[in-house]
């Protein structure tokens, strides 16, 4: 109960938070100017707080949320094209209720799972600057803290990967440097393991880059970890 309390009073916070001039302007700048296919919505527009199960074993980290998705309804990956396919594998395996989430007020719910992001508020053109990320990483530091049932880490393309080891180095880790690809098995000296994956964007989905079940098998991936 305590956990979720301080899981909960966390995301209050990234609510409430401006410390980012330059997106939240445009956080303004993208409800004022909504897409016809959008234009009933009422944009969330504000930082997106994580969520899932408060005692995950899997840690997702994406890398921001999309300005006519998440932002647009208020919770991470919902309502997005990336949201889509990253559901639907949770559904797959057991860590999500439902193959997908339109709303946030549908019911979706995740099991042993939790979702987060390097930065939480959406940038222009998918691109934060390096010190939005900075602004933003000790709300994931504090995340790490908090959810101290997880054993497995599955940041979501490249960039994710790269905030999630540095963020893992600011806590003490000792990580060289980890080669991107997709399907990656890196052992962590905490006894956490990161699994890497391409981003399930639509450059990576539309392209086949990423295909259904090269996405399936990193979960596959992280439950036999689990059961290991
Ligand atoms: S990106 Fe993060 S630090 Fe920057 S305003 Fe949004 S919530 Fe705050």
């Amino acid at each position: 109960m305590k956990l979720k309390v301080e899981l909960k009073n966390l995301q209050n916070l990234v609510i409430e938070c401006q410390k980012c001039p330059r997106l939240v302007a445009h956080l303004k700048e993208v409800s004022n100017h909504k897409p016809k296919r959008y234009r009933d919505w009422n944009y969330w527009s504000k930082p997106l707080p994580s969520f899932g199960d408060p005692n995950a074993q899997i840690l997702i980290v994406g890398l921001a949320p999309a300005a006519q998705g998440g932002n647009r309804t208020g919770r991470m990956f919902t309502g997005d094209r990336s949201g889509e396919w990253l559901f639907d594998a949770l559904y797959q395996f057991g860590f999500a209720n439902q193959p997908n989430s339109l709303r946030r007020d549908d019911d979706f719910k995740l099991d042993d799972c939790y979702i987060t992001a390097t930065i939480r508020c959406a940038p222009p053109k998918n691109k934060p600057l390096p010190e939005e990320i900075e602004n933003c990483r000790p709300y994931f530091l504090k995340e790490l803290d908090l959810l101290n049932n997880v054993k497995v880490l599955i940041p979501l393309g490249q960039i994710a990967l790269t905030q999630t080891v540095r963020s893992l180095r600011q806590k003490g880790l000792d990580i060289p440097s980890l080669a991107f690809g997709h399907g990656k098995v890196y052992p962590l000296p905490n006894g956490q393991t990161i699994i890497t994956t391409y981003h399930p964007s639509q450059q990576n989905t539309q392209t086949g880059k990423l295909t259904r079940p090269m996405f399936h098998r990193i979960f596959k991936m992280a439950l036999k970890k689990l059961e290991d």
